[in-house]
């Protein structure tokens, strides 16, 4: 009339959903029956198709949730596994067959049993509104060699879903005494009085008409709900089934017209009253069994969804404040977050920042150069033997050489790697922090993007870089503000390179064991030098000197005297840079290295810097943030946001919540309908 059981199977398919306590449960029917009862026959008869997985190895190791849906208006048929999206709809019943042993092979073989059902969905024209559990057989193993905890684990399943309220429908083969029927034997111990049972007899045809009915009429074992008498399955698929099935393997045609012809011809025995037989006798009684007992709990049921309603919405209250949140707006404030943190971190590669860290890499090159062609020329000793003139050209050649070493230095490749080297350093701290350590595979997929940019721009940037620098490679022009700011800064890099000197030294001092320490190994070695002292020898075959010193001090007192020798090198620069001689002037760069090549460093640290803000910082700052709008967020659908949402912990526990008070607060209102509609059907019956 008003589709009571249709819209009581969507309210128990919500309450399903919620995953909570049984005792938010409508009532199901569950179907038990031991092995080659035809169990499996009698679920396909009513539905209509072959659909279960068959094979003598346990096939069910999940309870199969089955909800058939009646679509009355489309012949379209076809399942659905509500919780594997992906499948969409099966059109195909051998399809959902292979789905449901596939996933029931997902239950590994030594834990046997899962009882984490599958959920199924059929819609079709032709089954009626119903709720079946398709249960692993506990029954059919009860007697038969097997480990004790198996047999334990399978009963307990079992024992969850047999309780009340679900309406037991236990399937027993007419060719098997009643007594020993396992499936009638489980349900006495839940259901004593048999009052939530309904019983199948299959297999009628394998007796006598006779002996079926007095099966089906028997006093022994009485069932308040009856029982139904079956003629399911020939015992060899014959070819009638194979002419009568259509394409898609829809057997029922050819089923119901075997059932119907057996009834029929034996109809003297099987017309009698209280006898009752088919598949369509079948499907009505649980149709009317199942809406009666749904119906019945609907009082019981509705006070339990509204007790779990009141406790959903208090901590709702307490814990958020009822503050709604969403997967999307969480996505769109962590891709924000994000956003403002690489403005924030943009500021730190500003122009002069930028110029900033050039100019300390460049001013390492720098000090090497000036080691390499000044402070460690041995040649210095041998230029009082030339004219002034030669020593002038000797000068000139060597500022040419340095500053063509700086210039040739690679400097469009390092500062754009440098640089390059600082974005990633970014986005790896952005995308290592919360929340992204709660989404390890956005944060991969972020940084990927990063790297693509940095890796798409970074030839082009270091070739712009290089070209850029081209001109000084052949000529430096220096003006006076330029050349006092190159020499106060070379000053302060030699004090720098002074402080540094020291501190090694001083470290050296205290490994060796003090100043007097280092000084008297320092002065043997000088003398070993200088030949003054012969090496003592020792016992025989070793070394000298082994006797004089631990060898690893002499080592340390040779970087001493080296350490030594840059120090006044150092001070010696310092005084010359200090002095008039290096005001500037006409080959003032000749005569004083040290400020020519920090005036040249500086300059070329300022134009590579131009070049990589516009080349490199530049478009990094400017397309990272599309490419994440573009290929992260609009890439993932509804489902695929909630899932990354959930995988921060703090906001999966906030939606769960959420969800669960919505769909408690549905229930809720439907259940009222339902009730208010069945109180206005019935104004004098019920409650009084
Ligand atoms: P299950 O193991 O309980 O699921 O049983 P099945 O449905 O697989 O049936 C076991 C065997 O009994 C199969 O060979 C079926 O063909 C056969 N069978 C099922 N129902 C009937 C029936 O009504 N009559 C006859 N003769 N055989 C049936």
């Amino acid at each position: 009339l008003m589709n009571l059981t249709r819209k009581l199977i969507e309210i128990r398919s919500i309450l399903v959903s919620i995953d909570q306590s049984d005792n938010l449960n409508l009532p199901s029917i569950v179907v038990i029956g031991s092995q080659s009862s035809g169990k499996s026959s009698v679920l396909e008869a009513i539905v209509g198709h072959e659909f279960l997985p068959k094979g003598n190895n346990m096939v069910t190791r999940r309870p199969i949730e089955l909800t058939l849906v009646h679509t009355p208006h489309s012949s379209e048929e076809y399942g659905e596994f509500p919780s594997l999206p992906s499948f969409g709809k099966v059109q195909d019943f051998a399809a959902i067959q292979k789905i449901l042993t596939d996933q029931n092979l997902s239950v590994p073989a030594s834990q046997c049993v899962s009882d984490k059902p599958i959920d199924l969905r059929i819609y079709s024209p032709h089954v009626p509104d119903l709720t079946l559990i398709d249960l692993p057989g506990y029954v059919q193993l009860s007697g038969m060699d097997q480990p004790d905890d198996l047999r334990e684990s399978i009963s307990s399943l079992c024992d969850k879903y047999i309780a009340p309220p679900n309406v037991i429908l236990a399937v027993c083969a007419a060719d098997v005494d009643l007594a020993n029927s396992p499936a009638l034997r489980a349900s006495r111990r839940v259901d004593a009085l048999g009052m939530r049972t309904v019983g199948v007899v299959t297999k009628l045809d394998m007796v006598t008409p006779d002996e079926g009915t007095a099966i089906l009429t028997n006093r022994k074992y009485p069932l308040q709900l009856g029982y139904v008498g079956v003629v399911c399955k020939a015992p060899k698929r014959g070819i009638i089934d194979v002419l009568a099935a259509d394409s898609n393997g829809n057997m029922s045609g050819a089923i119901m017209q075997r059932e119907e012809n057996y009834f029929h011809n034996h109809s003297q025995s099987f017309s009698k009253p209280g006898v009752l037989v088919g598949t369509n006798t079948l499907r009505k009684k649980l149709m009317e069994v199942l809406e009666r007992s749904m119906s019945d709990n609907l009082q019981d049921v509705s006070t339990a969804v509204q007790n779990e309603l009141t406790d959903a919405s208090y901590q709702f209250k307490v814990e958020y404040n009822d503050r709604r949140m969403s997967p999307e707006s969480y996505v769109a404030q962590v891709v924000d977050g994000l956003k403002v943190g690489l403005r924030d971190g943009q500021l730190s590669f500003s122009k002069p920042q930028v110029r900033e860290k050039l100019e300390g890499m460049l001013s390492d090159r720098v000090m090497y150069i000036l080691e390499q062609l000044y402070w460690n020329d041995k040649r210095l000793a041998e230029l009082n033997k030339l004219s002034q003139g030669e020593v002038d050209q000797y000068w000139t050649q060597k500022a040419d050489a340095a500053r063509s070493l700086l210039t040739k230095s690679g400097i469009g490749r390092d500062s754009s790697t440098l640089v390059a080297d600082g974005l990633r350093g970014l986005v790896e701290v952005l995308t290592t922090d919360s929340p992204y350590s709660y989404h390890s595979e956005a944060a991969q997929r972020i940084r990927e993007f990063s790297y693509e940019i940095l890796r798409s721009r970074l030839s082009a940037t270091s070739d712009q870089v290089e070209n850029a620098l081209k001109p000084f490679k052949f000529e430096v022009e220096t003006e006076d503000k330029e050349w006092n700011m190159g020499r106060r800064h070379a000053i302060s890099a030699l004090d720098k390179e002074h402080e540094a000197c020291n501190a090694k030294l001083s470290e050296i001092r205290q490994r060796v064991g003090g100043y007097r320490k280092l000084k008297s190994i320092i002065s043997y070695i000088e003398q070993v030098e200088d030949g003054s002292m012969t090496q003592k020898s020792g016992k025989e075959g070793e070394p000298a000197w082994k006797l004089a010193y631990n060898p690893a001090h002499l080592v340390e007192a040779r970087q001493a005297m080296l350490l030594g020798e840059r120090l006044a090198i150092l001070k010696l620069r310092k005084s010359t840079l200090q002095s008039s001689q290096c005001k500037y002037g006409k080959g003032v760069e000749t005569r004083c290295p040290e400020a020519f090549l920090t005036v040249v460093s500086e300059k070329l640290a300022y134009t590579s810097s131009l070049f990589l803000q516009i080349e490199l910082l530049q478009t990094f700052f400017d397309q990272f943030p599309r490419e994440i709008d573009s290929r992260l967020m609009y890439d993932l659908d509804r489902q695929a946001i909630s899932n990354f949402a959930r995988e921060n912990p703090s906001v999966r526990a906030h939606l769960d919540l959420q969800e669960k008070k919505d769909k408690l607060e549905d229930v809720m209102r439907r259940l009222e309908t339902l009730m208010h509609a069945k109180e206005a059907q019935a104004p004098s019956s019920r409650r009084k």
